[in-house]
């Protein structure tokens, strides 16, 4: 069933999305906490940088920009790619880490050190500091007491900005340009804050979306707002076959079980998507299916070798994103 964006009717409003600054042009010194940020003209210039990176990281693998420097990632969630591609960034740059990634328990904030002096903390030692937390507006939180740049690496069921990032950087690399383009988005819409993310820089471009999830799934009324205020046209739906053979962009998410109060519920909606081989015979021969990974069964594993399938290319860009970032936030890109 497509509905049209104005029968939104479902209560999915949630607390209130923070207000940050804009971006300046150079970057140095400052936060990334929020994709509304952002300007089409500095993600022009991280797209640009982060192409620079790559190609450093495929002729001789590391240089020495960020000689001397020092990165904090403090994560209090669980991560795999965010906090690896991270420290791999500032390793290329030639900078080290101090990595509390797996063992936040090891660390003071187990004692009952609050979230401020943990950054007062880490920022005596460190020059930047990515953090992931599951509160939404931690990462907002943490730049106001901190004086050293602070990237938010995710901060609950809020955003995600250095994932909308790569995954806009993605699609331009596959796709060759962003406007024009009908972007699909499946699964857990609610939760995902990849979702709210890329919706949202999205908006900076001419795009039409199609979003896919069961009722209770559906996308926050903050970021279906946002994309009102942008004109951009967006359908709403519960099947993938209604879009699969309209989309340029398929970003399909996994539903997020920790974010669930009731696991009755979760199991109801669990397996409700799986992109297989079979669905992809309907879609565009040039197209991109994405996903901000893990992934935990909603793209069938057959579908891996389609050359469609863009998801472990986009997880490698996240290294050149965040190499460019951390390069522009420190002043030297
Ligand atoms: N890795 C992404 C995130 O941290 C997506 C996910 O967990 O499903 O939001």
């Amino acid at each position: 069933m497509t509905t049209s964006n104005k029968n939104h009717t479902l209560n999915n409003s949630r607390k209130k999305a923070y207000t940050v600054p804009k971006l300046d042009k150079g970057f140095a010194g400052q936060d990334i906490i929020s994709v509304s940020q952002f300007s089409r003209k500095n993600l022009e210039h991280i797209f640009a940088v982060a192409e620079e990176m790559r190609a450093i990281v495929k002729s001789r693998g590391s240089t020495d920009l960020l000689t001397g420097t020092v990165l904090a990632c403090l994560f209090f969630e669980p991560s795999t790619r965010t906090s690896s591609s991270f420290i791999a960034a500032m390793s290329r740059l030639g900078g080290t880490v101090i990595p509390i990634t797996q063992g936040v328990q090891f660390s003071s904030v187990s004692k009952g050190e609050s979230l401020p002096d943990t950054i007062r903390t880490l920022e005596s030692y460190a020059d930047v500091i990515v953090i992931r937390h599951p509160e939404m507006g931690s990462a907002k939180i943490a730049a106001d007491y901190a004086r050293k740049p602070i990237i938010n690496g995710g901060d609950g069921v809020g955003e995600h900005p250095t994932q909308a990032l790569l995954d806009i950087f993605t699609i331009k690399e596959e796709l060759g340009h962003i406007d024009g383009l009908n972007v699909g988005m499946v699964g857990d819409l609610r939760n995902g804050r990849t979702v709210h993310s890329l919706a949202r820089l999205l908006c900076l471009y001419d795009v039409r979306f199609d979003f896919v999830s069961p009722e209770i799934l559906r996308l926050p009324l903050d970021v279906m707002n946002d994309i009102r205020d942008h004109e951009l046209p967006a359908a709403e739906t519960y099947d993938v076959a209604d879009i699969i053979s309209d989309v340029d962009v398929l970003y399909v998410t996994r539903v997020q079980k920790e974010r669930f109060a009731d696991l009755a519920q979760y199991e109801e909606v669990k397996d409700l998507y799986v992109i297989t081989p079979e669905l992809m015979e309907q879609a565009k021969e040039k197209m991109v299916i994405m996903h901000p990974l893990p992934r935990v069964g909603e793209i069938s594993y057959h579908v891996d070798s389609d050359p469609r399938a863009a998801y472990f290319r986009q997880m490698e860009n996240g290294m050149y994103i965040r190499m460019a970032l951390l390069a522009a936030v420190l002043g030297k890109a």
